[in-house]
């Protein structure tokens, strides 16, 4: 099963779409490229994978991903460099995440090469997909789902594997005003947090909506239990700068261990920022706003790299953050896609 595989089948798209994207002015996650990877476990162990021409799946209705949402996914990029040569950002990291959270759900993991080759076999296929223009990439989204039919509520007995690709330009445009979420939680100690499950994102959707209606365009998730600590951004890792301090929240059961994040940690200590992963109270950012010391706040994630967060809204106050001329936002998220599209060199080992 862990073999290396030579030979991924690969069933070539007799049309191609690309002639009808616009690679200048490209959406996220919106046009999707010509193939995609498809894996299927049956019988007990994971088949072979094959590259096929994208296309709708036909499940039956009593497929278990309907019912318990047996289901996890990852989100990465493929970047090219002024060559055209082709670049993955620490992709075994997305790899292992894979697996970790296919564990929590009792979905079968992936052997690595399978995910790798097939990966690689994908690219290589759709390489025209993958834009060369500045600030967009080839957003990546493999994912797995329980495709086993029946109304028990246990795990499948079947599953698929699928790679699909959009190539894609920014997800948000401009800074963010955010809301502290003081009702619900997105996770709770023991429960599904730390995984890419899909339901995590589901359970997002709603206090989001109330957030927008009030003005906001994400929140910021607390912890369940007293809603004091600062934990996550929307489907982002969050930091605070407080003066020239930088600081995220250790990641924990509730928390999901972001590529995006760890690799600012380790930049920004590189470049000589201090960096402090605690907790991070509410009232601490609260009374760092009053007293001027909160100088920003941000999202990290793959898709945004870095979002800047305008203000924030906690119980009935609004808070604003101040405009800096430089920050530590823009100086970091220009080192790390200089490094993801091979402007410059790599001394982490991170590009692939
Ligand atoms: N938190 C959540 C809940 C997410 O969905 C994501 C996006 N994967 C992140 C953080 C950021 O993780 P990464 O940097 O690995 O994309």
């Amino acid at each position: 099963m862990n073999s290396i595989i030579n030979d991924i089948e690969i069933i070539k798209s007799e049309t191609t779409k690309i002639h009808d994207v616009d690679f200048d002015n490209l959406a996220f996650g919106s046009v999707f490229s010509d193939h995609m990877l498809e894996c299927n476990f049956k019988d007990g162990k994971w088949q072979a994978p094959k590259v096929v021409p994208y296309q709708a799946i036909s499940l039956d209705p009593s497929a278990k991903i309907f019912h318990y949402g047996q289901s996890v996914f990852e989100g990465m990029k493929a970047y090219k460099d002024a060559n055209e040569d082709v670049y993955l950002f620490r992709p075994l990291d997305n790899f292992n995440r894979l697996n970790i959270s296919a564990k929590r759900l009792a979905i079968p993991e992936l052997p690595e090469n399978y995910f790798m080759d097939g990966l690689k076999a994908l690219l290589e296929v759709d390489k025209e997909w993958i834009p060369k223009q500045d600030g967009s990439s080839l957003y990546i989204r493999p994912f797995i789902f329980a495709s086993g039919n029946g109304f028990h509520a246990s795990p499948a007995n079947e599953y698929k594997f699928l790679i699909c690709t959009a190539p894609s330009g920014s997800y948000f445009s401009g800074k963010v005003k955010v809301l502290i979420e003081q009702t619900y939680s997105r996770s709770a100690n023991g429960g599904v947090g730390f995984a890419k499950a899909g339901g995590n994102y589901a359970g997002q959707f709603y206090p989001t909506q109330l957030a927008v209606e009030k003005g906001y365009q994400q929140v910021i998730w607390t912890d369940d239990t007293s809603h004091e600590y600062i934990e996550e951004a929307g489907a982002m890792n969050i930091f605070v700068r407080i003066n020239d301090t930088l600081i995220t929240a250790p990641t924990s059961d509730r928390i999901l261990d972001g590529i995006t994040r760890k690799s600012i940690v380790e930049l920004a200590k590189a470049e000589g920022i201090d960096v402090e992963v605690r907790k991070l109270s509410v009232h601490e950012v609260v009374e760092a706003a009053k007293n001027g010391s909160l100088k920003e706040m941000f999202g990290a994630g793959t898709a945004a790299v870095i979002s800047p967060i305008s203000g924030f809204g906690y119980k009935d106050e609004d808070f604003e953050l101040p405009e800096l001329e430089e920050t530590f936002a823009s100086f970091l998220k220009k080192r790390i896609t200089d490094i993801q599209t091979n402007k410059v060199e790599d001394p982490f080992g991170w590009r692939y």
